[in-house]
């Protein structure tokens, strides 16, 4: 928006055309006060910001939108309760531009969704969490009734007497597990100390193998997978030509030879190395297929 057109989006920019006899600016630009929002009026809609009252999952792609988020909606009535009036919002989602509609309801003061999405259910059943209810405020206030006591007394007594074995049983079973605790904090201390002590063990196994971290103990799907993996065979030979070099070739050797045997060592591990990395390259050692079963067995 140009400076221009957002001072005349505020309404402050008077054009030299404009005579006080010409009425507002709204008047004068020929247009609502509201604007745009204002474009849908005549067929009652008022283009508002929603701001979602809960979570709700998308109907178009399942995915959630979150309480909070805003939408331009299109606001308009739809119908009474009593004298208030029921309004309406249509609005498209972010994620998939699915329509989503939700109506206000007056007689429960909530926000309901007539379609397009769905709420996401997060009240709890009062069983599902076995819990008790307490009741509600209307009751307690019923209880100051003598008549009411009188009604419900004998309920009231049917449902301790039930209620009553449960608890008892439920007071013993708490005593129980904590009536020893000596030796509840001694089994914890014990378990404790054993978890402590394999650590320290794997930790000594690790440094040896000079490894900086600790690892997992060695399982057979490991070892299979270990007995699994073929290296090229060019460099088992070429490993085996060296060895055999090495034997044969004397140990008092003349300096000028053991330096000559050294260049042709230094070249030839120069070559291993080349080929073991081209190998890598073509693919002859898969380190995929083997890193995928080795973090499959180790968990
Ligand atoms: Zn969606």
């Amino acid at each position: 928006m140009s400076s221009l057109a957002a001072a005349r989006a505020d309404n402050f920019y008077y054009p030299p055309e404009w005579e006080p006899k010409k009425g507002g600016l709204n008047k004068f630009h020929g247009q609502h006060a509201l604007r745009e929002r204002a474009r849908k009026l005549d067929q009652g809609i008022l283009i508002i910001r929603f701001e979602m009252p809960y979570n709700i999952w998308c109907g178009g792609c399942n995915s959630m939108i979150a309480k909070g988020v805003r939408f331009n909606a299109e606001k308009k009535q739809v119908g009474n309760y009593y004298s208030t009036k029921i309004w309406s919002f249509t609005m498209k989602s972010a994620c998939c531009q699915h329509e989503i509609v939700i109506q206000t309801d007056p007689k429960n003061c909530a926000y309901v969704i007539i379609s397009g999405a769905q709420k996401k259910t997060e009240d709890y059943d009062v069983e599902d969490a076995e819990t008790f209810a307490l009741p509600a405020d209307e009751d307690r206030a019923k209880l100051s009734d003598p008549f009411y006591r009188l009604e419900h007394q004998e309920e009231d007594l049917q449902k301790k007497k039930e209620a009553e074995p449960v608890l008892v049983r439920l007071q013993k079973v708490s005593d129980s597990r904590h009536s020893d605790d000596y030796n509840l904090n001694r089994a914890l201390r014990a378990r404790l100390r054993g978890q402590k002590k394999k650590v320290a063990q794997e930790e000594e196994v690790s440094r040896k193998m000079g490894l900086g971290i600790r690892l997992l103990p060695s399982s057979s799907e490991d070892a299979a997978v270990a007995s699994g993996m073929r290296f090229s065979s060019k460099f088992e030979r070429n490993r085996k030509d060296k060895r055999a070099a090495i034997k044969a070739s004397s140990i008092f050797g003349e300096p000028s030879t053991s330096r000559s045997r050294m260049l042709e060592l230094e070249s030839k591990r120069r070559k291993l190395k080349v080929s073991s990395a081209s190998a890598l390259l073509a693919g002859n050692i898969k380190p995929s297929s083997w890193t995928q079963s080795r973090s499959g067995g180790r968990k």
